[in-house]
């Protein structure tokens, strides 16, 4: 019935996951006047009363995909798909508020494994101060399935976007990159050996910081309420779920400007350069393309830079400069790379 006799089909790996989603949205029309943003930001944005805003966001995690249970303990993996939508909720300068949390599921799931998950929502649930509120319960015939919506609430006018981003504003970044890509690394090999020799265990004590960022992110609920305390309105904001590069990109497509990135003031953490060497890998790289670490990226007004400079959460990591300029990376030896959007790439599975 739903055969395609037409052989002029475009592949989903020509388009790349942000070429299309804009593909698929861009006829979409906002009709209703309360809708203050639609898509394109880590939230929607909805008009709510005289003084508030709502927020709403939405992820889908996928068995086989997102996450890999031999080594993912179900109770980690209902904590983790809160955080993902709690962290675009701060990306948005917002304050979290109602999650709805949808699974599914198949029979080879017994009810203590479903409680664990639940017992990781909970968890999560509890420590950001969500109410759960609702949700969808269906079987799979393949994985596990789970979509968390989150909403949360700003004053009107606060919210912060993608768009707002000035030539000569400062980029900033909180927390350290790479440890989550670097932590799945880590499993994925200790996967390997056991596979190959059940009765190993492993050693992850080098590990820890990696193992923790990949299975048991947090939040940077901490950060918009720094910067009110600090005084300062952040220009743009973004969470980095895809890795510095794609989140950088997103933000000078959106706000119209060019950005230049110094390599040298990427923050990484000891664990991520020593694992790095280990592994073979460029901890740049890493930083900019592995993703998952679910740090708030955002842009100030140079003005603003006397207030967090000596903050040790925080990092200024470049400028944003005129549009014609583009996305560079300013790397250690003084040289421009334009910078490169990875995204969830569709062609993964079939290399
Ligand atoms: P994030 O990484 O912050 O979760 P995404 O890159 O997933 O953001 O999405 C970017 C924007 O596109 C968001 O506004 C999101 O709501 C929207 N979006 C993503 N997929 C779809 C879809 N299938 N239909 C409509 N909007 C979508
Ligand atoms: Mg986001």
């Amino acid at each position: 019935m739903f055969e395609n006799k037409d052989n002029s089909t475009t592949s989903i790996a020509s388009l790349g996951e942000f070429g299309l989603i804009d593909h698929l949205t861009k006829n979409f029309k906002i009709k209703q006047k309360s809708t203050v943003k639609g898509i394109g930001d880590d939230a929607a944005v909805i008009a709510c009363n005289s003084k508030n805003e709502i927020v709403v966001t939405t992820d889908l995690l996928l068995e086989g995909v997102h996450f890999d249970l031999s080594y993912v303990p179900l109770k980690h993996l209902g904590y983790k798909s809160v955080i993902v939508n709690l962290s675009d909720v701060y990306a948005m300068n917002a304050e979290p508020t109602q999650i709805t949390v949808s699974i599914a599921v198949s029979n080879r799931f017994p009810i203590e494994a479903l409680e664990e998950l639940y017992a990781g929502i909970t968890a999560a649930a509890k420590i950001y101060n969500v109410d759960v509120v609702g949700g969808d319960t269906t079987s799979s015939t393949t994985g596990l399935l789970i979509s968390v919506t989150a909403l949360g609430t700003v004053k009107k006018g606060e919210a912060v976007y993608r768009s707002g981003a000035k030539e000569n504003d400062l980029l900033v970044v909180s927390g350290d990159l790479g440890a989550a890509y670097l932590g799945l690394q880590v499993l994925e090999r200790e996967k390997e050996v056991f596979k190959v020799n059940p009765n190993s265990q492993p050693d992850l004590e080098p590990y820890t910081y990696l193992v923790e960022r990949q299975l048991k992110p947090e939040a940077r609920k901490d950060i918009p309420n720094l910067l009110k305390e600090l005084g300062v309105k952040p220009t743009a904001m973004i969470d980095i779920s895809d890795g510095l590069s794609s989140e950088i990109i997103h933000i000078c497509k959106h706000s119209k400007v060019g950005c230049n990135l110094f390599e040298d003031k990427i923050p990484l953490d000891p664990q991520v350069i020593t694992t790095c060497e280990e592994f073979n890998l460029d901890s740049t790289t890493i930083a900019l393309s592995g993703g998952e670490d679910y740090e708030l990226l955002f842009t100030i007004s140079t003005e603003d830079y006397p207030k967090i400079k000596a903050n040790p959460h925080l990092t200024v990591i470049g400028h944003m400069t005129h549009e014609n300029e583009g996305t560079h990376l300013i790397s250690r030896a003084g040289t421009k790379i334009p910078l490169i959007a990875r995204g969830w790439n569709p062609m993964k599975d079939s290399e």
